[in-house]
């Protein structure tokens, strides 16, 4: 699968609870098909005290599925549709489908 988004990304989210809601991806999680966004779907636990840990509620975000979210192009600053194209290098990069600029 060709991924769009990756880690540091700036997303919007698109779908579910937290729709609107805009954030840094945290984490990838190809295999799920599931990314970690900053202050998305945060859940609490509860968590007993350890050694090594103060017990109490913790807040920690978990994964959305990937497709949830689009992208926020670092150069319009708009949630975009993401192509792929190729450099003259040979490499392969993301673009933004409305402004064009590359995003890798
Ligand atoms: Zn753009």
């Amino acid at each position: 699968m060709a991924q769009k988004i990756k880690r540091h990304d700036r997303v919007l989210v698109i779908k579910g609870r937290d729709r609107g809601k805009v954030g840094a991806v945290l984490q990838v999680k190809p295999r799920e098909g599931r990314i970690v966004v900053e202050g998305v779907q945060v859940v609490r636990r509860h968590v007993r005290p350890r050694p090594n840990r103060q017990g109490g509620i913790v807040e920690r975000e978990s994964p959305i599925p990937w497709c949830n979210v689009r992208l926020i192009c670092p150069s319009c600053n708009k949630a975009a549709r993401v192509g792929f194209r190729f450099l003259e290098d040979g490499r392969k990069v993301r673009y933004c489908k409305k402004c064009q600029a590359n995003i890798d």
